[in-house]
């Protein structure tokens, strides 16, 4: 791996028009907030804190989930994290929370609708949050938003838990990862600081598609132009409110996918970690004419597979 792109990934990701893309790490355990810094990662846009709470008996504390989010800010030394909050439900069980079965759990009480069900758990992790955030840069992100309702409720408590620990407020953003969400940017623009789009829940409810069915999830994939159109609707708003929009799902961390989110006008892309260094060294082969035009291109296909056969202009 000692190659070109491996040494050069401390530098930014410019394109070779000039327009600099942030190119942020996905994580989800302590230690790897050093591995995303050491792989050239700009800071981490999406932390997973489901790792927190999944194999064991008991939810950790405020005190527990404190130290850990402390432990990652302190690693990244200045550069920025997105903290998700807890993002249970669908696929991902929890004994503890007793949590009722259903028969299409990614339909079901998940992410935020969980966290609204259960005011307590959610104002502790938000107040760990708040606490870390003396540490440097956090903002919070809301996983599995649908509604301007619970937005407003995510906030209202996330406004409540800053009071109670004195903190400094954080800016706070959701993941576009709910169609609904996507078609309504324009009204939840106003309201957040960032979006960051989840491609791989919002190719699953566009497509009605399970993303880990057998076989169906092969089919799922988020460079459908019904999928792409969404995204770029979604720029457009934030755009219009003021407000950047980054992608935090699977999509972001491959190169042709990347190059046509850059040509929408996404600002940040967040991958897995040992991505980072191709996908820079990558935006610095592109121009920002040939990403807009490639992106055109893609809006204008039938479908996925004639996505994956365009090449840059
Ligand atoms: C997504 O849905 O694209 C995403 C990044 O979130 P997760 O994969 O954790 O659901
Ligand atoms: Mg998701």
């Amino acid at each position: 791996l000692r190659n070109k792109e491996y040494r050069s990934r401390f530098e930014p990701a410019l394109t070779l028009d000039g327009t600099r893309i942030e190119v942020a790490a996905n994580i989800g355990k302590t230690n790897e907030a050093e591995k995303a810094v050491n792989a050239g990662g700009e800071g981490v846009g999406l932390m997973r804190t489901e790792f927190l709470f999944l194999e064991r008996e008991t939810p950790p504390d405020e005190e527990e989930q404190f130290q850990s989010y402390k432990a990652m800010v302190e690693a990244l030394n200045g550069l920025p994290i997105i903290i998700r909050t807890l993002d249970i439900g669908g696929d991902k069980a929890v004994s503890y929370l007793d949590l009722p079965a259903e028969d299409n759990p990614f339909l079901g009480v998940r992410g935020i609708r969980l966290c609204l069900n259960r005011p307590e758990l959610f104002l502790s992790q938000l107040r760990a949050i708040y606490r870390a955030s003396e540490f440097g840069p956090i903002r919070i992100m809301f996983p599995m938003v649908a509604t301007m309702s619970e937005l407003a409720a995510a906030k209202r408590l996330a406004e409540k838990a800053r009071i109670e620990v004195g903190a400094s407020p954080v800016e706070i953003g959701i993941m576009v990862e709910v169609p609904s969400v996507a078609v309504m940017a324009r009204e939840f623009a106003r309201e957040v600081d960032f979006f960051s789009v989840g491609t791989n829940d919002l190719t699953q409810y566009v497509m009605a598609m399970d993303r880990v069915h057998p076989t169906l999830a092969a089919h799922a994939d988020s460079l459908h132009p019904a999928v792409l159109r969404m995204i770029e609707q979604v720029v457009k708003a934030a755009d219009e409110a003021g407000i950047w929009t980054g992608v935090c799902g699977g999509l972001a961390g491959e190169p042709l996918g990347a190059a046509i989110l850059v040509g929408l006008g996404v600002k940040e892309l967040s991958m897995v970690v040992p991505s980072i260094a191709a996908i820079k060294s990558y935006i610095r082969s592109i121009s920002m004419t040939q990403a807009r035009q490639l992106a055109q291109k893609a809006l204008n296909c039938i479908d996925n597979n004639q996505v994956r056969t365009l090449t840059l202009p």
